[in-house]
C-alpha cells in the first residue's frame, strides 16, 4: 500500500507501542488525549509523536487532541496488513509451554501461531495455539507463511529440527537449546541460552561485584 509505504522504519517500530496504549485508552473509555498525554504514557518526546502521527493524516485537532478510536482504526489496519508475524514454536515442553503462556502479549504484532511436538499426548490446543504432529510441520509452516521459529526440544534433536525447518522456508531462528546449531546463509540464528546467561551473571557477581557497586 503505498500510503503505507511512506511511514519511515523508526516511526512503524513505534507503532505497536502507540497501538497497545491507544489499546489500552480505548478499554478504559477514553474518547481523546494530547500529544503530551501520550509522550508522558510512551516516553517517546511529543514533538516524535505528533511528527509520527502526522504521518498517518490529519488525524489530531488543535485545542483537541487526537481521537482515540481514529488513531486505533488506522493503526489496526497498518498493523494487521503489515506486520503481524506469525511464530512457530518446536518443542512442547517445559520451557516450550512457558512461552506458549507467555506468548509475546507484549508486543501486538508478535504471536505463536502455532506449536510442534512429537509427543501427541501434549494436548491440541495450549494458552489458545494448536499443537501440531512434528509430521504436520513443512504443511504448516508454509500454510501459515511462517518464516520464524523458537526451538525449545532438547538440543540432542535440534540440529535435525533446525534442518527441517530451514528446508520447510524458515529464515530466523531462536534458539533456546545450548547446541550452536549450523544453518545455511540467509538463515539467522539467535541463541538464547538461559543456564549461561544466570552462569554468566553468578560468576559476574562471585569475581566483580565489588568493582561493579564500587565497594
Ligand atoms: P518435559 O519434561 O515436559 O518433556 P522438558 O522441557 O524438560 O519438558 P525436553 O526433554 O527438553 O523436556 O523436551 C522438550 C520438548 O521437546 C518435549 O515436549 C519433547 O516431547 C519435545 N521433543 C523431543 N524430541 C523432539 C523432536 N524430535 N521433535 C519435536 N519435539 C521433540
Amino acid at each position: 500500500m503505498d500510503e503505507q509505504a511512506k511511514i519511515p522504519r523508526a516511526t512503524a517500530k513505534r507503532l505497536p507501542i502507540y497501538y497497545r496504549y491507544l489499546t489500552f485508552l480505548n478499554d478504559a473509555g477514553t474518547n481523546r488525549i494530547s500529544s503530551a498525554e501520550l509522550a508522558e504514557a510512551t516516553k517517546f518526546d511529543a514533538a516524535t509523536i505528533r511528527r509520527d502521527f502526522s504521518y498517518f493524516g490529519a488525524l489530531g485537532k488543535r485545542g483537541y487532541g487526537y481521537d482515540v478510536e481514529a488513531l486505533l482504526e488506522f493503526f489496526a489496519k497498518v498493523l494487521d496488513q503489515n506486520s503481524l508475524i506469525n511464530v512457530a514454536l518446536i518443542g512442547v515442553g517445559h520451557l516450550g509451554q512457558a512461552l506458549l503462556n507467555f506468548n509475546f502479549h507484549q508486543s501486538s504484532n508478535m504471536r505463536i501461531a502455532a506449536a510442534f511436538d512429537i509427543n501427541e499426548n501434549r494436548g491440541k490446543i495450549l494458552s489458545g495455539v494448536p499443537i501440531y504432529d512434528m509430521n504436520e510441520l513443512e504443511e504448516q509452516i508454509k500454510a501459515q507463511r511462517i518464516n520464524i521459529a523458537i526451538l525449545t526440544v532438547p538440543q540432542g534433536v535440534a540440529q535435525e529440527i533446525t534442518d527441517t525447518l530451514v528446508a520447510a522456508g524458515v529464515k530466523g531462528i531462536m534458539n533456546f537449546t545450548p547446541l550452536r546449531v549450523s544453518v545455511p546463509k540467509g538463515v539467522r540464528v539467535q541463541n538464547v541460552d538461559l543456564t549461561n546467561e544466570l552462569q554468566t551473571l553468578v560468576y559476574f557477581i562471585q569475581n566483580y561485584a565489588s568493582i561493579t557497586t564500587g565497594k
